[in-house]
């Protein structure tokens, strides 16, 4: 997976703010935010969505939440908003398991 742009983010290839990162798991400020925090939560190794990591590797699915939640508390929202896009209908456009974790404005309900 050499051109991943999240593995090669995820191994340092590519210089990126580490808000938070684990064994399994790296949480990084998103190049487009969408609200006042959004960070992307990405396991170290590949899989092209949630459901396929969950597959693969269901702890480090579960790791990506336990970092967006320490993301999100660690810059003081008790509230926030965690999605994975998954496929292209849905707005994913990079094709390696990414939770956006998004919070620091009233996020309205039905997303767009
Ligand atoms: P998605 O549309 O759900 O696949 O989300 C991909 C996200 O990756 C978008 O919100 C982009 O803004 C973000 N993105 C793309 N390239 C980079 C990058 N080099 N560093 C940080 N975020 C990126
Ligand atoms: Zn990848």
């Amino acid at each position: 997976m050499d051109e991943c742009l999240f593995c090669r983010i995820a191994a340092g290839e590519i210089p990126v703010e580490i808000l938070v990162e684990t064994d399994s798991a790296v949480a990084f400020r998103d190049a487009h935010p969408q609200a006042p925090l959004h960070v992307l939560v990405v396991p170290r190794t590949h899989a092209m969505d949630a459901a396929a990591l969950t597959d693969t590797e269901p702890g480090t699915l579960a790791e990506l939440v336990r970092v967006a939640r320490q993301v999100a508390t660690d810059a003081g929202h008790a509230s926030y908003r965690l999605v994975f896009n998954t496929g292209e209908d849905a707005g994913q456009t990079v094709f390696h398991t990414h939770l956006h974790v998004l919070a620091g404005r009233p996020l309205t309900w039905p997303p767009g």
